[in-house]
């Protein structure tokens, strides 16, 4: 019989051979015997039971979650020359029963249905017609409560198999299953003595990379810019994201396209085929794109977010490469991608024990990003594969040719302090603490008294919690699960406290993001000139580079798309939005430059905040370089009022030359100004309603939270 398979695999699929496990698998379904087969994603799971289906009399069922899948496969069995067909919710009634009757004729090899069909009745009595030699379950995952992707309906398998008769041989498949889920697979599909097929879950042709602290636009853009023939996926979090990268790409010219659950039925589908057809190059998406997706010649996968977990993103990341030339999967990483995780979780799981373990498997992601191991190794660790090698020369952790130095006596300060700390608080506070911060908590909790306090005053505050991180991803110090996760110290981290053992660690010089000065940030950038000189300020009062940088990026048409740029607020808009919006309009060719037009019978109050922040801003920002006074007096230690009324300026002045100082990347202790226990709503609330507008958000926030404490928010976690 193996001799048959072989056979078809040459003549109807044109193969000479067959991949890895593939042949196994299919010898052990043709024996009868119930298999569970765990494959990466492209490595060849639907010949494991279409070959099978092909040799055995009569018509396998396959049971496949996807309805646009399912007419792909059909579509691809048809131009086989293989007789199959597919029901599913797409069909009209009368085109359902003539498939099922010519099912019951036994007039098709194979036949795909959706899980939800295995209730009804009349699909329950086919297997009395017909002789139904194998059940092949694709995405099996689907099956278990543990995995990344629980699908109810699949529970219908359960009791559909418990009634037929003769029960045929089950085979189960599916790309990432943890040992729990196997677990779950097996048991919940009654499986005898299933011969369990996993095949190397590596994928050499990939080259994996995460990048942390990288301008993420500009790195899009500049990865397209350089390949702009490959058709390649930017997965990004939340619907909104996708719209904006969406749209700023295809400002750009690049034949994008973009796939969410907002969209239509329709919609989703052009835009499916369009990339399946090579129309546009470029797919930006949110995680409902993808499943079962077979376009093979996909060359790169970019995650413009750090996905929920291991599961999701070797999934997606593992849609590059399917024909096993060279794919590349990069992972764009910033702390605020916690945040937004955290924020999914919180606001889709209630069960208890179910939240735990997304947040499990949420660390786990979280220190992917932050490991300086083999990134190959440690997905395979983590699926449960042994490695011969710890490095693969083809991830961005064995690539690095940044120097290992000894950062034992970093490292040891910080276990000290959470030690001293009794292991009770999250990340933010024992930096803080080892900053010397003087945050309210830290006070508070008396934490200014340990020994411990201002240890690292010499390192940022964000360094200091970034290598908090890389210790926790070396397993050093461990999370606690849940929303406000507290640090403790492992195993390893006393060892290194008793002498006995050294920290390493790789130090790069920080990503630099590559900026392109074109003709169009050279004419922007003389017109700030022109304008500072008019007002006699330096230029970078009016608009910083890097949000000339952005304007020139994004060609903002009218006063909407002007916001969007970074660093463009209410305020800014007021003063400068016409003037640019000209600049750009006169550039771009043919752009109707009648949206700036509107603009010029004088200024509309977008809202009194900005009109009173325009009012005080004008009469603080005479001085050259007077934010930077402001911003000093504060540093040594004044309050935002003390320096107002010293310098005879509005508190918001004030307030505003110290943000101003901050986006211009002076330090900052955040928690002066930020509310530890606001800060994470602060995020939550901007990443729902969006970090555009302050009023919304001030609104949606509780009343103590003020617009300094926001504004000063989003400029830590860069949302502006
Ligand atoms: P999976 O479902 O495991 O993600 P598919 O079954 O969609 O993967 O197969 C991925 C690609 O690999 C398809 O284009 C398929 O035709 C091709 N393929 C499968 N088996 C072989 C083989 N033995 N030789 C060459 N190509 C194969
Ligand atoms: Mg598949």
């Amino acid at each position: 019989m193996l001799h048959k398979a072989e056979q078809l695999l040459r003549t109807v699929y044109g193969y000479p051979t067959f991949r890895q496990g593939q042949e196994d698998i299919i010898s052990d379904i043709l024996h009868r015997q119930d298999t569970v087969g765990i494959m990466p994603t492209g490595g060849g799971k639907s010949i494991c039971y279409q070959i099978p289906a092909l040799v055995l009399p009569g018509t396998t069922i396959v049971i496949s979650p996807l309805i646009s899948l399912m007419k792909d496969q059909v579509d691809a069995l048809h131009s086989l020359g293989v007789a199959a067909t597919y029901i599913n919710s797409s069909l009209s009634q009368t085109e359902t029963e003539e498939r099922l009757r010519l099912a019951g004729n036994g007039e098709y090899k194979l036949l795909y249905v959706a899980p939800e069909r295995l209730d009804s009745p009349r699909f329950q009595s086919l297997p009395y017609r017909v002789q139904v030699p194998l059940i092949a379950i694709d995405e099996a995952h689907c099956l278990s409560q543990w995995g990344h992707d629980f699908r109810p309906s699949y529970l219908s398998i359960v009791p559909f198999l418990r009634q037929i008769p003769d029960r045929p041989v089950v085979a189960a498949f599916t790309a990432t299953a943890t040992e729990e889920v196997t677990h779950d697979i097996v048991r919940l599909l009654g499986m005898s003595r299933p011969s369990l097929h996993i095949t190397g879950f590596n994928r050499e042709n990939l080259s994996l990379s995460v990048l942390r602290g990288v301008n993420k636009t500009e790195y899009v853009l500049n990865h397209i810019h350089h390949h702009p023939e490959q058709a390649g996926i930017v997965y990004a979090s939340t619907r909104k994201e996708v719209d904006e990268l969406c749209g700023l790409l295809e400002r750009k010219g690049v034949a994008a396209g973009k796939y969410h659950a907002g969209m239509s039925d329709e919609e989703r589908k052009a835009s499916q085929e369009a990339f399946l057809y090579d129309e546009i190059k470029v797919m930006v998406a949110t995680n409902a794109f993808g499943m079962g997706i077979d376009k093979s010649n996909v060359r790169y996968v970019i995650h413009y977010n750090m996905p929920k977990n291991m599961e999701a993103y070797y999934q997606e990341a593992g849609r590059a490469g399917r024909d096993g030339e060279p794919g590349e999967c990069v992972l764009l990483f910033s702390p605020q991608d916690i945040q937004t995780q955290k924020f999914l979780i919180e606001q889709s799981v209630s069960d208890t024990e179910r939240k735990s373990n997304d947040y499990k498997k949420l660390q786990t992601m979280i220190d992917y990003c932050y490991t300086q191991q083999c990134l190959r190794s440690y997905i395979l660790a983590y699926f449960g594969e042994e490695t011969a090698s710890t490095s693969c020369d083809n991830c961005s952790s064995c690539k690095d040719e940044g120097e290992w130095t000894d950062i034992t006596l970093e490292a040891s300060k910080i276990f000290s302090c959470i030690w001293r700390m009794k292991e009770r608080f999250g990340v933010t506070l024992v930096a803080q603490v080892l900053k010397g911060s003087r945050n309210k908590r830290v006070t508070q909790f008396g934490l200014d008294r340990l020994p411990t306090y201002g240890i690292m005053n010499q390192m940022t505050e964000k360094a200091i919690s970034d290598l908090i991180h890389k210790l926790i991803a070396e397993r050093y110090l461990a999370m606690s699960e849940g929303q406000y996760p507290v640090v403790r110290l492992l195993p390893k981290a006393a060892e290194v406290l008793k002498g006995k053992e050294k920290v390493m660690h790789k130090v790069r010089p920080a990503p630099r993001a590559v900026q392109e000065a074109g003709p169009l940030f050279e004419r922007l950038r003389g017109l700030r000139k022109q304008l500072a000189d008019q007002e006699g300020v330096p230029p970078y009062i009016i608009f910083s580079d890097s949000t000339l940088h952005d304007m020139a990026r994004r060609l903002p048409r009218n006063e909407e798309e002007m916001l969007q740029v970074k660093g463009v607020g209410d305020a800014k808009f007021l003063k400068y939005g016409k003037p640019f919006l000209h600049a750009i309009g006169e550039l771009v060719e043919g752009r109707d430059t009648s949206a700036a037009e509107d603009y010029e019978a004088g200024p509309v109050w977008r809202s009194e905040q900005a009109a009173a922040e325009l009012k005080r801003t004008k009469s603080g920002s005479g001085g050259k370089g007077s934010h930077l006074i402001s911003y000093e007096m504060f540093i040594q230690g004044r309050t935002v009022e003390e320096v107002a009324e010293e310098r005879g300026m509005g508190l918001i002045t004030i307030q505003d030359h110290i943000i101003r100082c901050a986006k211009e990347g002076l330090e900052l202790d955040w928690s002066l100004i930020i509310p530890e226990s606001y800060e994470g709503q602060i995020i939550e609330a901007a990443q729902e309603l969006g970090a555009d507008r302050l009023k919304p958000l001030k609104e949606a926030l509780p009343d103590e939270v003020d617009y300094f404490a926001i504004k000063a928010a989003l400029v830590k976690h860069e949302l502006i």
